[in-house]
């Protein structure tokens, strides 16, 4: 018998918020089931000759937009519940940053820090043949991108394997977040990271909800911690780092550091890539275990690892004004409340950490174009901004030097736009569910519920699914 747990909080905030909806309980029933789920089981022969069962999932939460998309996780954690929880995620964030595909979620049950690369990568291989047999992968129908313990390498395995097995025209579209040269995209690794400062940035830019919780408006001088210096937690504090906030503490699985005045962030990675670690850092204080650090003195924590992270146990104790939900699920529904209470203001996962889909959207995009962003328009657009250069010149005393004419001529390529089109994506959706927040005065993870429920609803009523 599974205990669904994890899954069982998403539909309570699901639920919660679908209150404020028109749909009647059947629609929301279908809504909020699992379409596809599918568990396997399959042998991997170890390097010392030994064979071990290794248990992997793919859950297709809503077929309403095709292709379903979502990360592959290999962490211990990964059971039926979890990945059905994440899979539904996926939809509802999906919808809330307007991004169209339905939600789905994989995993493996490793910790791959257990294995050789080579175990790794036939465990990766032998898992996507699996998905392909049972029509869990493709450019059309399921769509898997990096999650908590994979990355890049792992996407040009999963990217690869179908390859060799599929004559798809489009077969680079059938997994996102791989390596430039395999048909990646520039700013997908950092994108979730930058999404999530994108949308810390526009949450701190709003005076009236700044003052509320007795903070200025700006990131500038704002002090943040973060739980797991993974991809989104070192993306996330780069990025706030350079717009000027401090990082006051860091969380990791050896332990937990603090400085008030700020740790250097890039002398903390090289410190960590030298000893695997960041206890014993000598920039900050070494403290008792990896939670205290959640409950230090700062405005903004950015919990970046895994699941119920902030819960009944620590919520009391937790003293930041803003929580950016840079992980899937790292707040308890019940963590959730006491903190509200408390006048905190909760960015939820299902808003803030969607710039990984979006751009493994656009990566999809330019996969199934066979085009990359910016091929067709950058010299263009350069040469039509030289042109107006020029007339400004001509008309005026104002010449430009080579340096201000790079700077003002340049066109967008595929940084650029893609840079941009995330930008744009977390600055609209913010505002789109803070509108809806203000209006049904909820907190922001029913405004965004609310928003989700809302667009893929809408779809269901015209999909006929009650033939
Ligand atoms: P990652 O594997 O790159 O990094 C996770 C980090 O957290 C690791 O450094 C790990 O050591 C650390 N960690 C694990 N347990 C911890 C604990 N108890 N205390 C402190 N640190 C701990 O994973 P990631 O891709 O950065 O994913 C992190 C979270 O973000 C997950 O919830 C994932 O679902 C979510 N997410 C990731 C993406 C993405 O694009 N990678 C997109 C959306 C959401």
């Amino acid at each position: 018998m599974i205990d669904y747990k994890f899954f069982d909080q998403v539909n309570r905030a699901f639920d919660k918020a679908a209150a404020y909806t028109r749909f009647d309980s059947g629609l929301l029933s279908q809504m909020k089931s699992c379409n596809d789920i599918l568990h396997i089981t399959f042998p991997l022969e170890r390097d010392d000759g030994s064979i071990e069962v290794i248990h992997g999932w793919r859950v297709e939460h809503s077929h309403h937009k095709l292709p379903t998309k979502g990360g592959i996780r290999y962490s211990l954690t990964v059971n039926e519940d979890e990945t059905m929880a994440l899979a539904a995620l996926m939809t509802y964030k999906c919808a809330v940053v307007n991004v169209p595909f339905g939600g789905a979620k994989g995993g493996i049950r490793i910790n791959k820090n257990d294995y050789s690369d080579q175990e790794l990568e036939r465990i990766t291989r032998r898992f996507t043949f699996q998905l392909y047999k049972k029509n869990f992968i493709g450019p059309g129908s399921d769509v898997p991108a990096p999650d908590y313990g994979t990355g890049a390498r792992e996407m040009g395995w999963i990217l690869d394997t179908f390859r060799q097995i599929s004559s798809d025209i489009n077969a680079e579209g059938c997994v996102t977040g791989k390596p430039l040269g395999q048909g990646g995209i520039r700013g997908r690794t950092e994108a979730t990271g930058r999404g999530v400062f994108f949308g810390i940035e526009e949450a701190c830019s709003n005076k009236e909800d700044m003052n509320k919780i007795g903070l200025e408006t700006g990131i500038e001088g704002k002090a943040f911690v973060v739980q797991g210096l993974g991809n989104v937690g070192y993306h996330s504090a780069k990025y706030l780092t350079e717009a000027g906030a401090i990082m006051v503490g860091i969380a990791e699985m050896d332990g937990s550091i603090y400085n008030e005045n700020g740790i250097d962030l890039k002398k903390l990675t090289d410190y960590r890539r030298e000893t695997g670690g960041i206890v014993g850092f000598e920039g900050a204080q070494t403290l008792e275990d990896s939670n205290t650090v959640l409950e230090a003195k700062c405005d903004i924590l950015i919990p970046a690892a895994l699941e119920n992270q902030l819960n009944a146990e620590n919520a009391q104790r937790i003293k930041a004004k803003i929580i950016g939900e840079a992980a899937n699920g790292p707040t308890t529904s019940e963590a959730h409340e006491i903190i509200k209470k408390r006048g905190a203001l909760i960015i939820p996962d299902n808003y803030l950490n969607a710039g990984g889909v979006t751009v493994s959207y656009f990566e999809w995009l330019k996969n199934i174009q066979h085009v990359r962003f910016g091929r067709m328009g950058k010299r263009f657009e350069e040469d039509s901004y030289k042109r107006i250069l020029s007339v400004i010149e001509a008309v005026s005393d104002r010449k430009f030097s080579d340096k201000e004419l790079k700077y003002l001529a340049k066109g967008g390529g595929e940084a650029e736009l893609v840079d941009s089109g995330l930008k744009d994506t977390m600055v609209n959706s913010y505002n789109e569910i803070n509108e809806i927040r203000k209006k049904h005065e909820v907190d922001l993870r029913t405004a965004a519920f609310i928003s989700a429920i809302n667009k893929v609803g809408e779809i269901y009523e015209h999909m006929g699914i009650f033939p």
